[in-house]
């Protein structure tokens, strides 16, 4: 398959095409190959795809399509990212793919931390949001909460195996990702993990031998 081939079985828009083409994206990879048309399909996925295998644009692009157009509604998708860095580099990513669309993307992490707050106005003015688990569950836990999730449409665990882990007495990411969970209050939510390695926390016999195998669950 070619993004020519995704472009004409599923009419991306083409903000999306004018993207890929100035990012020099020739051909999908393989992650994108199988991850953008089964979330294309409103299927919720756990993808085995490590660092640099284009994962990013593989739930970026059928993520924008569900969306459709801005509603300034608040935001209406979530990436979790573990690190710091790692979200602006997602950050970096989806603004590209994003430009000409009208979709805001917003990064927060703990080097901006007080410069933000999203009362349910403010958070009106973007669409997605990238994060780390300690700077979102900051945000929820203030009184009142400082940031609102009730329309979030898709929450992407970006790294998911290390999200899932434990620490010492519930100060792991897993506590985290479970309040981020329940602050996405919205029966429509969909989700969608992502993993450099299916290990620890949910290996059953899964044995990692391909970097880009993948799977789907609905
Ligand atoms: P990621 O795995 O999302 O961190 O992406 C790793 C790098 O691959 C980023 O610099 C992307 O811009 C780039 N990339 C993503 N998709 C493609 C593609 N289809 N062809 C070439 N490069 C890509």
């Amino acid at each position: 398959a070619s993004f020519a081939d995704l472009y004409e079985h599923y009419n991306l828009p083409s903000y999306l095409r004018r993207n890929v083409a100035s990012a020099g994206y020739l051909k999908p990879t393989p992650i994108q190959m199988q991850a953008i048309p089964l979330m294309l399909h409103g299927r919720e996925v756990l993808a085995c795809a490590p660092t640099g295998s284009g994962k990013t644009a593989a739930f970026i692009i059928p993520i924008l399509v569900h969306l459709k157009e801005p509603a300034k509604v608040g935001f209406r998708a979530v990436i979790v990212s573990p690190t710091r860095e790692l979200a602006q580099q997602t950050y970096r990513e989806c603004s590209r793919l994003c430009v000409g669309s009208g979709f805001k993307v917003h990064v927060l992490t703990k080097a901006k931390a007080s410069a933000n707050s999203f009362g349910p106005s403010s958070s009106q003015r973007f669409d997605i949001l990238v994060t780390t688990p300690s700077r979102l569950v900051h945000m929820l836990s203030q009184e009142p909460p400082a940031i609102q999730l009730n329309s979030v449409e898709w929450l992407v665990l970006d790294e998911a195996d290390k999200l899932f882990e434990d620490g010492p007495s519930d100060s792991g990411f897993r506590n985290q990702v479970a309040q981020i969970y329940s602050a996405c209050d919205n029966p429509k939510v969909k989700h969608a993990l992502f993993s450099a390695t299916l290990g620890q926390g949910w290996r059953s016999s899964a044995t990692p031998t391909s970097p880009l195998q993948s799977g789907s669950s609905s």
